[in-house]
């Protein structure tokens, strides 16, 4: 996988469609500690050169990640409050979130884990997996392992192999669940050896993250054939992201497009409070009101589940129309929406224009 770090790397088009102020911004990415540059050769070809085009927005940084809100958290999920054991968040009752790799194929512009993922880390190592198996051991209700990251697809065979090893070892039988954008970056990551590891794994389904009808060009269609026609559960995850998706008619077409291609819809996310993402995220009544629109027209089977990570670890709630209980204002002048977690309290949401 060809991995594309410098604006002077990028295919002529799109590089000449940087403009000044991108072009400096970037340049400062690495003293201001931001997330790092980086998109794939194959994505990158899949861009247009109009600031406005969906592909772009979520490849080339804008100055927008400049600007941190107060409400913004450098761990907008509350993750650090599970710690399990090195790289293992235990937050709900019988499944395990597992950090494999530090890095991604490219870094999306929206990435909420962007804290974690700038820190370059690499893959899990054997040492943690000593710790990993052992908490595993320990906690016989653990059914399924997410295996996430940074991206995991990003290791080697060798290494992904190892660790299902590791996984499987004190735990047979063990559902793998596989997050990953590496189908839609570098399709050509998806080998006909990757599918057979897999196999040789299940039960083992993978999450796909995608975003736009644009993502699914004809390599990225092949690589997912391959997966589904290989008995891979492939499922699909999507952040509703403002100038890239947030309209019926395009997540419409790309729902539809999953159940033709044979993924399952499962998640479309709110965009988390993740520090330099406010220009992405779509005001909470007016991404319920699309949702709302979306599930009159499209088939239940389309039709992922909506849902919000409620920010400071109050957990994954489930959105629907009547979701936001009440409004109120607090002492720095913030207007919120309160919320019911999964705990059935009551959290807190802001509401953006
Ligand atoms: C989202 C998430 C899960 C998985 O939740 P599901 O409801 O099974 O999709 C598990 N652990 C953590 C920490 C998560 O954020």
């Amino acid at each position: 996988m060809k991995l594309l770090t410098r604006i002077s790397e990028l295919p002529p088009a799109l590089r000449a469609s940087i403009s000044d102020e991108e072009r400096i911004f970037i340049e400062s990415l690495e003293a201001r500690n931001l997330l790092p540059f980086a998109v794939t050769e194959f994505y990158a070809s899949l861009s247009g050169t109009d600031p406005l085009d969906p592909i772009r927005r979520q490849c080339i940084p804008s100055p927008h990640e400049g600007l941190r809100l107060p409400l913004e958290l450098d761990d907008p999920l509350g993750e650090e409050r599970y710690p399990a054991a090195p790289r293992l968040v235990h937050q709900y009752y019988d499944r395990v979130l597992l950090l494999a790799h530090g890095t991604c194929a490219g870094y999306c512009r929206h990435c909420f884990r962007r804290v974690w993922t700038s820190g370059l880390r690499g893959f899990v190592t054997d040492r943690e997996l000593d710790a990993i198996q052992a908490y595993l051991g320990q906690h016989p209700e653990v059914q399924e392992v997410l295996v996430s990251g940074g991206d995991p697809l990003m290791g080697s065979d060798e290494r992904l192999r190892a660790l299902f090893v590791r996984l499987r070892q004190g735990r047979p039988g063990i559902l793998l669940r596989l997050g990953s954008r590496v189908p839609v970056m570098a399709p050509e990551r998806i080998t006909d050896a990757l599918v057979h590891l897999f196999q040789e794994f299940r039960p083992l389904r993978l999450v796909l993250h995608l975003n736009h009808p644009r993502e699914l060009a004809p390599p990225v269609v092949q690589a997912l054939g391959s997966l589904v026609s290989s008995g891979i559960p492939v499922h699909t995850q999507t952040v509703l992201l403002r100038g890239v998706n947030d309209s019926v008619a395009v997540l419409a077409e790309l729902f539809r497009s999953c159940l033709t291609l044979g993924l399952s819809p499962y998640y479309l996310f709110q965009g988390d409070l993740a520090p330099g993402t406010a220009h992405f995220r779509v005001p909470l009544r007016r991404a319920l009101e699309l949702y709302r629109q979306l599930g009159l027209q499209i088939s239940g089977l389309a039709l992922p589940k909506f849902a919000l990570d409620l920010p400071g670890g109050g957990g994954k709630v489930h959105l629907h129309e009547n979701s936001i209980e009440d409004e109120y204002v607090d002492p720095s002048g913030q207007r919120l929406y309160r919320i019911r977690g999964r705990d059935g309290n009551l959290w807190s949401y802001p509401a953006e224009d």
